[in-house]
């Protein structure tokens, strides 16, 4: 049987308001092909547009699913570490939030596996407790690398320093070439979560649990790369091997 590896959901973006009526909730394709390619078996989570049941919602998935794969998608709403939007704060969903941090809650009571990819690192870390830099071109003067590419998607841009030892330095090595489509980043880090890869700014590029293997997240898009790039591919067999699968490698 292979593990179930649950993915959260989003909703599309409807170019307007007819359209809105309709619309569809969805989840990165390549993380899903990813899932499937490292012997798990993906499953979509749509997050509920109802405040009050969030939590009853999460508790209920958290029974169905061996992992989670936070993914990328849209900015946190700062609500949840008490600040205030700024001017280049992008799109943000409350309800998407307010599901992944009552998702990652339970997911980690319940001693299952996360790995989380670029905003899945974000609200990762606000879920536990740290910050975000709301926009890193504005808020950190330090961040002199171009952490929004240009390049396409899938293609490495910057590197990362991996913390020697660490469970990603285990996986990976410690440096990788990694692709860049983020703006906002990890602030004041989680107390529970270290972090185990840097870009040459001092952006924080991965963190992961201090005290178990529950807990992995890059800022990077490792399921645009791997095909291409198969140094990233063991990101997901990692967590395949986390729930006490076998992965296909
Ligand atoms: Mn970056």
């Amino acid at each position: 049987m292979r593990p179930i590896i649950a993915l959260t959901g989003d909703s599309m973006v409807a170019p307007s308001p007819v359209i809105n009526l309709n619309y569809a909730d969805m989840a990165p394709n390549m993380i899903k092909n990813a899932i499937v390619k490292v012997g798990g078996a993906p499953l979509i989570l749509p997050y509920p547009e109802d405040d009050a049941v969030s939590e009853t919602l999460a508790q209920q998935y958290v029974a169905v699913f061996d992992g989670l794969v936070l993914p990328g998608g849209p900015d946190v709403d700062p609500t949840f570490y008490h600040e205030e939007p700024i001017q280049a704060m992008g799109r943000a969903t409350y309800q998407k939030d307010q599901f992944e941090i009552a998702l990652i809650k339970a997911t980690l009571e319940a001693k299952k596996p996360i790995f989380a990819i670029c905003r899945g690192i974000q609200i990762l870390n606000v879920a536990l407790g740290g910050t975000l830099y709301q926009d890193l071109p504005s808020q950190n003067p330090k961040a002199t690398i171009r952490h929004s590419q240009a390049a396409p998607g899938q293609w490495p841009t910057h590197h990362v320093a991996i913390t020697p030892g660490s469970h990603l330095a285990s996986l990976m090595g410690t440096s990788s070439y990694v692709n860049s489509r983020h703006h906002q980043a990890v602030k004041a880090v989680a107390p529970d979560l270290q972090v185990t890869a840097q870009a040459p700014d001092g952006v924080v590029e991965a963190v992961e649990s201090k005290d178990s293997d529950l807990i992995l997240g890059v800022q990077w898009h490792p399921e645009n790369m791997w095909s291409s790039f198969p140094d990233q591919l063991p990101l997901f067999s990692d967590i395949v091997k986390r729930v006490g699968g076998e992965a296909d490698e």
